[in-house]
């Protein structure tokens, strides 16, 4: 198992596919530079995946499909235990492959990993969700009966800011439910997904069953046009999970696509403002603010309004930022030089347009990192709906706080945003925390938590821009993607008692 790891490691310099069972360079020529975020530097070379790449997995995975697809669910449950307890075990190794490629801090890498090992877990149950349904005698002598088969091969296509728990997303629920699986990661940290795909062989997954294919635009159109692929789970930015969505259905594929965010977080003056502060302040630039549901919007009701934005200013100057590897560091930096330099651009044009900067964190420097990618936590105040760093989700460390007189004003702001992913309200007032779960256009509400993402047996999944097609991801409603339904009327005749042909439409007798 040492070794498994110790191989990993040497390969963050070069950094190949996972096609049958084995790592690859494939045939193609062209790659692509890995950054170590904090430092600037490059870290490793990524291979990205030529056409015949692309055909050679599709049909790894097409001939995987059809034998697991078969495989006894005790069997598949017996490879689910085992990839599970292997997670587990690995956890500080991949936490410290995401951190070296994303730039998060260690714990929260750590946090992640756990949070995708729930749906492992809840993976490890799936027997309980494919029981079917049975109506016994619902006809004289007929018995009606449902099941889920899986759909076959499923791609799933990921984003930089989760490199282990959105694969983790997907590909359980996916393998459990019978599917072969082949995940297209992030170009920016792809190394994480070789060594979940080294755990999966370890846990007995058969060759093909689970695959690795990196690369960018056209690996992500071969999938999506692919007559082999079934379906396409994706979780990315709002205009590629649309894109993803448009052209995956019109090749006949079933197709879940999350999209970006702008989480509100609406405080009102019954609130305790402590609480809100810190769990604002959490849920802002934890991560860099590189979180789907991160709150990057705080709604400050009346009176909470000059308190909150004091307590929030506070806390925002206690942050350590630096590399995420070192203990100390509580933000680590953002993803590449483009999104720091568009970052403080948007800040910059929010101040000309006479939003308040209370927190200024666009020259930070960071001792002994002079070319990480770093932004400091940034809080404005006085921002309103037109300005840019209301309108765009500006996955940074920038919190903006807009003001408004009442709760009523606070739920049309919410439910006049186009994104749906989170929200949250923070209130000691049960009945108007009951009037905005129940008015908000949002999938996942949080009442005094700040980040809703619902645990593995819940599903995850926005509303509105945040996400394209009818299955959130996960949980339930990640059993009925990756599976198609099958009823099947059944009679059996008592010997000698045919009846006769009858041409009227059948009915219950
Ligand atoms: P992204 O959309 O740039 O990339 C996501 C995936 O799409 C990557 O694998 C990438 O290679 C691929 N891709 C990029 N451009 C493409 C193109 N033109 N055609 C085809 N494929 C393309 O997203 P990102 O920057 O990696 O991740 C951040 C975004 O993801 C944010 O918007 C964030 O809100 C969102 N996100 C959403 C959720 C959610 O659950 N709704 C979760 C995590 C991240």
């Amino acid at each position: 198992m040492t070794q498994q790891i110790d191989k990993t490691q040497q390969q963050v310099q070069h950094i190949e596919h996972f096609i049958a069972g084995a790592r690859s360079a494939g045939s193609g020529d062209r790659t692509q530079e890995v950054y170590n975020p904090a430092t600037g530097e490059v870290s490793g070379i990524l291979h990205l995946a030529s056409d015949e790449d692309l055909q050679r997995t599709v049909a790894a995975a097409r001939a995987a499909a059809d034998s697991w697809g078969d495989v006894s669910l005790s069997r598949r449950m017996a490879v689910l235990f085992t990839f599970r307890e292997l997670v587990a075990a690995h956890t500080d190794d991949l936490a410290r492959l995401i951190t070296a490629e994303h730039g998060k801090v260690l714990s929260d890498a750590k946090g992640e990993v756990g949070r995708g090992l729930e749906v492992v877990e809840f993976a490890c149950g799936i027997t309980e969700h494919l029981k079917g349904e049975f109506s016994d005698q619902f006809s004289t002598g007929i018995d009606v009966y449902s099941f889920r088969q899986p759909l076959g091969v499923v791609a799933g296509i990921t984003p930089f800011n989760f490199p282990v728990m959105v694969p983790l997303w997907m590909a359980p629920v996916a393998i459990a439910t019978g599917n072969a699986f082949i995940l297209k990661p992030s170009e920016r940290d792809p190394s994480p997904s070789l060594l979940i795909a080294e755990l999966w062989k370890q846990a007995g997954l058969p060759d093909g069953v689970f695959q690795v294919l990196h690369g960018g635009k056209e690996a992500v159109d071969g999938l999506l046009t692919h007559p082999d692929v079934d379906g396409i789970s994706f979780v990315g930015s709002t205009p590629i999970a649309r894109y993803v969505h448009e052209t995956a259905t019109k090749h006949g594929k079933r197709v879940q696509a999350l999209g970006g965010a702008k989480n509100h977080a609406v405080v009102l003056p019954d609130a305790d403002m402590d609480v809100a502060a810190d769990n604002i302040n959490a849920a802002a630039f934890g991560s860099a603010g590189e979180r789907c549901m991160a709150i990057s919007v705080a709604v400050a009701v009346g009176e909470a309004a000059d308190q909150l934005v004091d307590k929030l200013a506070e806390r925002a100057r206690e942050i350590t930022v630096g590399n995420g590897m070192h203990e100390a560091s509580d933000m680590g930096p953002v993803i590449t030089p483009a999104s720091k330099d568009r970052i403080q651009k948007i800040v910059t044009a929010a101040e000309e347009d006479g939003a308040a900067i209370v927190v200024d964190g666009r020259d930070l420097i960071v001792a002994d990192h002079e070319d990480g990618f770093f932004v400091g936590p940034t809080v404005l105040d006085r921002v309103r709906q037109d300005m840019q760093a209301y309108e765009e989700e500006i996955f940074g460390p920038v919190l903006v706080v807009l003001r408004v007189d009442s709760l009523e004003a606070a739920i049309e702001v919410i439910n006049a945003n186009p994104y749906g992913n989170g929200t949250a309200i923070f209130t000691s007032s049960g009945a108007y925390a009951r009037q905005f779960k129940r008015r908000v256009s949002v999938g996942m509400i949080g009442v005094n938590v700040p980040i809703p993402v619902p645990v593995a047996w819940h599903s995850f999944g926005g509303w509105k821009a945040s996400l394209f097609g009818d299955h959130h991801i996960y949980g339930p409603d990640g059993v009925r993607f990756y599976t198609r339904g099958k009823a099947v009327t059944e009679r059996w005749p008592e010997p000698h008692h045919a009846s006769g042909a009858s041409f009227a439409f059948p009915s219950s007798s």
